[in-house]
């Protein structure tokens, strides 16, 4: 019993010492000792086993030391396993490569007519597997891949239980899982940009994420946690109707749903200009832009007013639609707020998501990432 209970302190060492490398870029022994109450023999034999196990390497010197000789620095090792992340689009891929620093390393996009067929699925894997022998990942390193799906997917991510968008539900993993050499796991869209975006928040508050993307998507994290519901359909504010009479039609065969008004595919409201363009024209004060843009925030302000009516919690802007927009639109939606709000407001709700590129991609990889962490 003395031995197990020794072992289980030696492994608990070992784990918060390499835990640790995720709160600091960088590490000297001096700094393991100091923060985890260590023995230097406890410290040394924890960094070498690290380094023998390839997940931490050398990083230079410390100048942080004070007096006398400069120590090592140690960092993690951002390709000791990498997950993948991607999502598909009705006309292109995007695939990104997240390290075990949490960092993206690689990332790519591809045009691929989405199908559901047997030709589409292998030509996904296949350019899966191209994009890592390009940057010279192997298998082992790889610890699965998140896929990122506009559609509501089951519990345990094996399968699309509503996707109606690119009409494939029932899809599974197994499909995906048949010409890869690691798992697959399913994500909702939203559901990953809240996820990317939580990682990014220093506050890991309760909130509520409004994903803009080519379609509209809402996900709620409760206790760090995406609150699913019962029956995984919990944030699809997308469909609450406003108009079922006259409203515009929406994918999901009803008319007047918040998705036709402020998803992305709604600002262009079937226009040829992409995205990109659209913000181009209004920055260079086109004037019938300029009319869209108003009038997609008014609608806009009346969805979020909405969500803030039923749950009180911050409202995130996020998605590939909410990166082109600045503090000036937070601005331009308060002030509609203000005026639709049903009780004052002491304090501002309303924030802009910090995520990068590829949001989806990357909030589909970093549960993969952090499930694997946890068990090292
Ligand atoms: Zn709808």
């Amino acid at each position: 019993m003395a031995d197990q209970g020794m072992k289980s302190v030696q492994r608990s060492n070992f784990t918060d010492t390499f835990q640790l490398f995720y709160k600091h870029q960088q590490l000297t022994k001096q700094t393991i000792i100091d923060e985890l109450a260590l023995s230097r023999p406890t410290a040394t034999a924890n960094l070498q086993k690290l380094i023998d196990r390839n997940l931490i390497i050398e990083a230079g010197q410390s100048s942080n030391e004070g007096r006398g000789r400069k120590a090592i620095a140690y960092s993690l090792n951002p390709t000791a396993f990498v997950a993948l992340g991607a999502e598909l689009f009705s006309d292109h891929v995007t695939l990104v490569a997240v390290g075990a620093n949490e960092k993206t390393l690689y990332h790519t996009t591809f045009k691929l007519p989405f199908a559901n067929k047997t030709s589409y699925y292998l030509a996904v894997t296949s350019a899966i597997q191209s994009f890592t022998k390009q940057h010279h990942l192997n298998a082992k390193q790889i610890i699965g891949l998140g896929l990122g799906l506009q559609g509501l997917v089951s519990a345990d991510g094996t399968e699309v239980i509503y996707g109606k968008i690119l009409n494939f539900t029932g899809l599974t993993t197994e499909i995906f899982a048949q010409y890869l050499p690691y798992p697959v796991t399913f994500f909702h869209d939203a559901d990953a940009v809240a996820i990317a975006e939580q990682h990014l928040s220093q506050q890991k508050e309760d909130a509520i994420y409004l994903s803009i993307g080519e379609h509209l998507g809402t996900a709620m994290m409760v206790g760090g946690q995406i609150y699913h519901g019962s029956n995984g359909r919990s944030g699809t504010m997308e469909h609450i109707s406003i108009d079922p009479e006259h409203g515009r039609l929406c994918y999901c065969g009803r008319r007047g749903c918040i998705e036709t008004y402020v998803s992305g595919s709604a600002l262009l409201h079937g226009r040829t200009d992409t995205i990109t363009e659209f913000f181009e024209h209004l920055h260079d004060q086109d004037q019938a832009v300029q009319l869209r843009w108003q009038s997609y925030l008014d609608h806009t302000a009346h969805a979020i007013n909405n969500l803030h009516m039923f749950a009180d919690s911050p409202i995130i802007l996020a998605g590939e639609v909410a990166r082109y927009m600045d503090q000036a639109t937070i601005t331009a939606l308060h002030e509609r707020l203000t005026k639709l709000s049903a009780f004052p407001e002491p304090k501002p709700y309303l924030q802009l998501g910090q995520a990068g590129q590829h949001p989806v991609a990357v909030g589909a990889a970093l549960p993969l990432l952090e499930a694997h962490i946890a068990h090292i």
